[in-house]
């Protein structure tokens, strides 16, 4: 996959997810029950019969789901590659040129929640207090089971997985040199890793929470304007956890925010509590085309909003139908909707 290169702003996860070169779709490695997730959520098996009392549906706080790529190396290089989705197909032209012995390795095709961001900064928080799977091992069962223990995780519901961020002055109060990693010099963004959220108590995740937005160029005001936004986004969120039979384990709240003050400037400050623009205008095609080598027939987002959050993750989630809400998810978005409540003060 030549034209695509590792996912750049990343706040945690394995390696091996790719992105496009204008970056917008990214190409996470395929996992059954994730590709079966991210099906059974956009065919609306999950809903129950509260839906349509005006709440999100989960579906909305998901990164679009377009198919699933095939890199196979039975492929030729002039093939194309066939994603194929739910009653479309959508053909990318690449140039696979697959070494001899390159294992075929199948991807889900997602929309890139970071296209159109300028400086992204990202966070990643793990929800749930039960943190395996029923049919995890013996071992695993243990291990997550001390993790959960020892951490936020069990004690609020949440952890600070990680954070891909620009450093500001707020991160020399917080972050020990164990808990991230900088770049070269000239880098501004740190990644923060798994350090911090695993340190974390009761007491202190907040200031790391509010680390996150202590953006040194952003105005207190937009600092403000973005909490309160997370905040209603949460309020939102946990209504529509309210209706839906899912049962996820391990799954994320993705954390985004711009932090290029020329676009806050360009926006006027004005953002939106739901990103739903993603390839609004191509919905009604049958055939979507991308051509990563010319520009004009990219799908087009028609505007990028300032910040948003996004559930993510889904590689031990299953819909649940008939089984009532997630307590375990729940119990986590209400230590959220605390900490906000008092951050965004
Ligand atoms: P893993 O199973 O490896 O934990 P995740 O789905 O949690 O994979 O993704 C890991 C990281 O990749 C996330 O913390 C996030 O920073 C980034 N990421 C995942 N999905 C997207 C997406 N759709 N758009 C942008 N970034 C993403
Ligand atoms: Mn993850």
């Amino acid at each position: 996959m030549e034209q695509y290169q590792e996912l750049e702003h990343k706040a945690a996860g394995h390696d091996g997810t790719l992105t496009d070169t204008d970056g917008t779709l990214i190409f996470k490695p395929l996992n059954q029950r994730e590709f079966a997730f991210y099906q059974s959520v956009q065919n609306g098996v999950e809903h129950s019969e509260r839906q349509d009392q005006g709440d999100i549906p989960l579906e909305s706080w998901m990164p679009v789901f377009l198919g699933v790529l095939n890199e196979g190396k039975n492929l030729s290089s002039d093939e194309k590659v066939t994603v194929i989705t739910d009653g479309s197909s959508v053909h990318l032209d690449t140039k696979v040129t697959p070494a001899g012995d390159v294992p075929s390795q199948k991807y889900l095709v997602l929309q890139n929640l970071l296209a159109g961001f300028n400086k992204p900064n990202v966070l990643d928080i793990k929800l749930g207090k039960v943190l395996y799977d029923s049919d995890a091992s013996d071992a695993k069962k243990l291990r997550m089971q001390e993790v959960s223990k020892t951490t936020t995780s069990g004690s609020l519901g949440f952890r600070i997985c990680g954070m891909k961020i620009q450093r500001n002055s707020r991160c020399n109060d917080v972050l020990k040199d164990e808990h991230f990693e900088a770049g070269a010099s000239d880098d501004e963004y740190i990644f923060v890793n798994k350090l911090l959220g695993r340190s974390r108590t009761k007491e202190d995740v907040k200031d790391a929470i509010d680390m996150f937005f202590a953006h040194d160029s952003l105005s207190v005001e937009r600092r403000r304007q973005l909490k309160v936004m997370f905040l209603k986004r949460l309020q939102l969120f946990f209504n529509t956890l309210l209706d839906e039979n899912v049962r996820m384990i391990s799954s994320s709240l993705l954390f985004v925010y711009e932090g290029d003050v020329a676009r806050w400037d360009e926006e006027q400050d004005a953002d939106t509590i739901l990103n739903e623009s993603f390839m609004q205008e191509d919905s009604s095609d049958e055939e979507v085309e991308t051509h990563p080598d010319s520009t004009g027939s990219t799908p087009q987002k028609t505007a990028v909003p300032l910040s948003s959050m996004s559930l993510i993750d889904f590689a031990h989630s299953r819909v649940t139908p008939g089984a009532g809400y997630d307590e375990n998810v729940v119990e986590g978005v209400e230590s959220l909707l605390e900490i906000f409540t008092d951050i965004a003060k």
